[in-house]
């Protein structure tokens, strides 16, 4: 037996058995069943159909409406090959009838078709209403009911592969194939749905008995005793076991339902044991934590919050005082914080990491900030001396290139207790903080679950506080970062101006440029952001560096500055200090300022090439104006200018913009936008990192059945963490043992 969660155990129940185990399953079918990955019992229980049909009653051939997708049954009354002369083109028709009008089969430049059938076979067709003078559809999936020659059906013939004597008999079960949801299998060539049916069928008979429930079975530990769960306020989940389908029941439903929706239930059941597999592996990792772990105890007495708080010159958010209540909650706890603070780009993170350092801090244990990049790290800490530096805390500095200590004539009196802000070069081994507290992350999509350990290592278990500005999608929060807490920011520092995306072809570029040249004469400042920085000789791809001198020209006489990755750190620094400084006006960059860059009076930024941009990265770039009190404005350019048409006397019609950039310029919502970028990218785009776990998903999508992943998590939650002696078999009154 297993106890290693929701697995159930196969070997007991011979699932492990080669498919050759079932009833109609041959040396030939085995190796069909073998391209498609399926070699046991198991595989073949899983290897769920592609869609089902609803064959309980057919369409009438002489009720069907043009463009319709259905499925009809009749015999064949007619049938032949015509060749068109003028074209060479060939169609094969059989001609049906159901009793109530004929149906056109038709398919074309196929003239061997002819071979599959025979005039006075039933046939069932499924496929779309292609026209209804004369009735016909094109190229329709068939299936033959019952054949004159008894032959065999067309598939089992085209491979060749499994002759007459491999085909299904169908008085066996007749009532697999009609009358009923059917289910209709991806197919290797040479298996016949008929046949695959037939397999289902013969292995659930055979097997399906002796499908074990998941160990240990959290449905029925839940509902026996009494409890209720949320599903996040989203669609209702039902919690009783009574409610769900076994495993065994699941998996037959998934073949054979009586009903679609028997279907869908079934693919949630089993999606709802992918989910609960995954969270324990999440969660006791979690658990792991708490029960090796002391925290240390940061939660601080608000002996420099205070001063620190009335010298801000604006009032935290009511969104950065929830967060920080969270936080200073988990510091003085007794289980190290591992905490996820999501905010939107402007959210104003940074605030909130400097007071939780605070809290460090006046705790007397330093705290440690790691950036993505050099620019950031430097921006960062130039912020927080800022901050700091007036209540007397030392911040450093570390990164590839500065390691210093702090200011001489700075001492808090702690030791080397302060702030030391840097890139991963932190995760060296020279750096070694004093009385380690806190370790701050921030962008954390940057890096990686090791480089986040290697860091925590520094110290004996510091909290953890990972700052992103991606949104995270809640299901991927849940399995990706499903070991941390989650805060949101979801409110916006008020006196913000409001931020317009306009979408546009190169014909505008002219007016654009006007544009931006009046907003520079206000005083505003602008970002022009290029996909690279050297061109590759791709026509739709402008790069910093050729673009840069033009930009200059073109902007005259207001200074231009240029930023790339590819620039040496110092360079880097310069160009933005002036940039911040307001001595350049405009930025030529790539999206190396997507990440974390603040400078309030930029309001302007113009991508080119936008449609080379992922969304959430749009959206990052984007987040980098709107940080002032005016107006400002995104213009995105795509797409090819429409070739001399000021030339012509009639305009020509635009082309329709790309959908996700139009989706784009229509919200600011970040959460939104990377919903769809998820749904449009998948996982791993997202975020940048391998191990989602989502390669081990078969029935579960992260992306639809986020209620099932909240469930999930909710039920395993509730079993690690049931008293050890509750266990769900006992009777509660032996509990208070
Ligand atoms: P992000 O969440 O993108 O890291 P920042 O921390 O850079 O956002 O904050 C963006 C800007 O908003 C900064 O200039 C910051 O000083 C300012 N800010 C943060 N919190 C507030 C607030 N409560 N009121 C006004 N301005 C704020
Ligand atoms: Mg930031």
């Amino acid at each position: 037996m297993t106890s290693t969660g929701a697995h159930a155990s196969a070997e007991t129940a011979g699932l492990e058995s080669p498919v050759s185990a079932v009833a109609g399953v041959g040396s030939a079918r085995a190796r069909l069943l073998a391209k498609r990955g399926i070699l046991t019992v198991g595989d073949l229980l899983l290897d769920a159909p592609r869609r089902h049909e609803d064959r309980r009653q057919f369409s009438k051939i002489r009720d069907l409406q043009e463009g319709q997708k259905t499925t009809v049954s009749g015999k064949v009354i007619a049938m032949g090959n015509k060749t068109f002369a003028r074209t060479g083109r060939s169609v094969f028709e059989v001609i049906l009838d159901d009793g109530s009008a004929h149906l056109h089969c038709r398919w074309w430049n196929l003239p061997q078709m002819e071979r599959f059938f025979d005039v006075g076979d039933e046939l069932v067709v499924h496929g779309k209403v292609r026209s209804l003078r004369p009735k016909a559809m094109d190229h329709p999936e068939t299936e033959t009911l019952s054949s004159v020659t008894r032959e065999a059906d067309p598939e089992t013939l085209a491979a060749g592969a499994v002759g007459a004597a491999g085909a299904v008999d169908l008085a066996e079960e007749p009532s697999l194939h009609v009358g009923r949801w059917v289910p209709i299998y991806s197919l290797t060539d040479g298996l016949t749905q008929r046949a695959r049916r037939w397999i289902a069928w013969n292995a659930l008979k055979a097997f399906g008995g002796r499908i074990p429930e998941a160990d240990p079975d959290l449905l029925v530990e839940a509902s026996r005793s009494g409890w209720t769960a949320s599903a996040d306020g989203q669609q209702e989940i039902p919690l009783l076991a009574q409610a769900w389908p076994s495993r065994a029941q699941a998996i037959r439903d998934l073949h054979f339902p009586v009903s679609d929706t028997d279907a869908e239930r079934a693919r949630q059941r089993l999606a709802l044991d992918e989910f609960i597999a995954l969270q324990f592996e999440i969660q006791r990792r979690r658990l792991n934590l708490e029960s090796k772990a002391t925290a240390l105890p940061c939660q601080g007495d608000n002996s420099l919050m205070r001063p620190f708080l009335a010298r801000l010159g604006f009032r935290p958010t009511q969104a950065q005082n929830r967060v920080l209540r969270e936080i200073r909650e988990d510091m003085g706890g007794t289980v190290p914080m591992r905490r996820l603070l999501q905010g939107d780009v402007g959210s104003g993170k940074t605030l909130v990491a400097a007071a939780a350092a605070l809290m460090a801090l006046e705790s007397g244990y330093s705290a440690v900030v790691m950036a993505p990049t050099e620019i950031l790290a430097q921006q960062l800490h130039a912020n927080f001396r800022r901050w700091l530096e007036p209540l007397q805390i030392p911040v450093h500095l570390w990164t590839a290139s500065v390691k210093s200590r702090s200011e001489p004539g700075l001492n808090l009196g702690l030791s080397d207790v302060g702030l030391t802000v840097g890139t991963h070069a932190l995760i060296e081994s020279s750096f070694l903080p004093e009385r380690l507290g806190l370790v701050i992350i921030d962008e954390q999509h940057r890096f990686g679950v090791a480089q986040r350990e290697r860091l925590l290592r520094k110290g004996r278990y510091p909290h953890l506080l990972v700052m992103t500005a991606t949104p995270i999608p809640r299901t991927l929060g849940l399995t990706l970062y499903g070991d941390l807490d989650i805060s949101v920011l979801d409110e916006k520092p008020p006196g913000r101006g409001k931020i317009r995306t306009h979408l546009r072809t190169p014909d505008a570029l002219p007016k654009v440029w006007a544009f931006i040249r009046r907003e520079l004469e206000l005083g505003h400042q602008a970002y022009i952001v290029y996909p690279r920085i050297l061109d590759n000789g791709e026509e739709d791809a402008k790069s910093v560096e050729t673009e840069y001198p033009r930009i200059c020209k073109a902007l005259e006489p207001h200074a231009v500055g240029k930023l790339h990755g590819r620039m040496p750190p110092e360079e880097k620094e310069r160009i933005l200090g002036e940039f911040r400084a307001g001595r350049v006006k405009t930025l030529v960059a790539t999206s190396v300022i997507e990440v974390g860059i603040d400078v309030p009076q930029a309001t302007l930024m113009l991508i080119e090439n936008a449609q080379q941009f992922g969304l959430a990265q749009l959206h990052q770039l984007r987040g980098r104006i709107g940080r002032g009190a005016a107006e400002s404005h995104c213009i995105l350019m795509s797409g090819k200018a429409s070739a001399s048409s000021a030339a012509l006397a009639s305009p020509s019609a635009p082309l329709p913009p790309d959908p996700r950039l139009k989706a784009f310029s229509e919200t600011d919502d970040g959460f939104e936008l990377a919903e769809l970028d998820f749904k449009l990218r998948g996982v791993g785009e997202l975020t940048g990192l391998a191990q989602s776990g989502s390669d081990h998903l078969r029935f579960g999508s992260l992306i639809e059945d986020r209620p099932l992943v909240e469930f999930a998590r909710q039920l395993v939650r509730r079993h690690l963490r049931r008293p050890p002696t509750g266990h769900p078999t006992t009777d509660p009154s032996n509990k208070a043992r």
